[in-house]
């Protein structure tokens, strides 16, 4: 599905806006992993601009809610002051799970983007599909695949790391990599 508005605005990025707008979820993604966190980032926008970002924080907050998604959520909503996020879409790099799509559709979002499969706890595609939910009172397009190399080798990367840390092993257990073989 391609936005109707990003073709009418000299300044946005015709070519490939999706591309563009996981650029810098991949960013906050690669900032997490900085921190020793699991590596998925994600970036709200609205009216082309990005308004919410976030990037997954639950070890450094010890809060299983703090996921990027729902961190960059909480950033637009207080940009907007609304919890409305009727004209926004999503980008994040990993395909979100139950918790976070939830949080997308409690928030009205437009459109969720998404890079790489997230086998064992992806609930746009791989475990449920809960975008397109017809007993759900709100659904939005999806889309996944943008950047996934991208977005896969940064957690396969991470993941591998990690494993090469023994004090850290069993974190690595509680996180297996979604990506085949990582
Ligand atoms: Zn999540």
């Amino acid at each position: 599905m391609v936005d109707d508005d990003f073709m009418n605005n000299s300044h946005a990025h015709p070519s490939a806006p999706d591309e563009f707008y996981m650029e810098l979820a991949l960013a906050e993604a690669k900032g997490a992993a900085a921190k020793g966190e699991v590596p998925v980032g994600a970036v709200v926008v609205w009216q082309q601009e990005v308004i919410g970002r976030g990037c997954n924080r639950r070890e450094e907050r010890q809060n299983a809610l703090c996921h990027a998604e729902v961190l960059a959520i909480e950033a637009a909503s207080s940009r907007l002051q609304s919890w409305r996020l009727t004209d926004c879409d999503i980008y994040v790099t990993l395909e979100p799970c139950i918790m976070c799509v939830g949080a997308i559709l409690q928030a009205r979002m437009r459109r969720l983007v998404f890079g790489c499969l997230d086998p064992k706890a992806g609930a746009v595609e791989s475990l449920y599909r809960l975008c397109d939910d017809e007993r759900l009172n709100h659904r939005l397009p999806a889309t996944g695949g943008v950047m996934a190399t991208d977005c896969a080798f940064l957690l396969a990367d991470f993941f591998r790391r990690l494993r090469h840390q023994k004090n850290h092993v069993q974190t690595a257990e509680r996180w297996p990599s979604p990506v085949e073989g990582a």
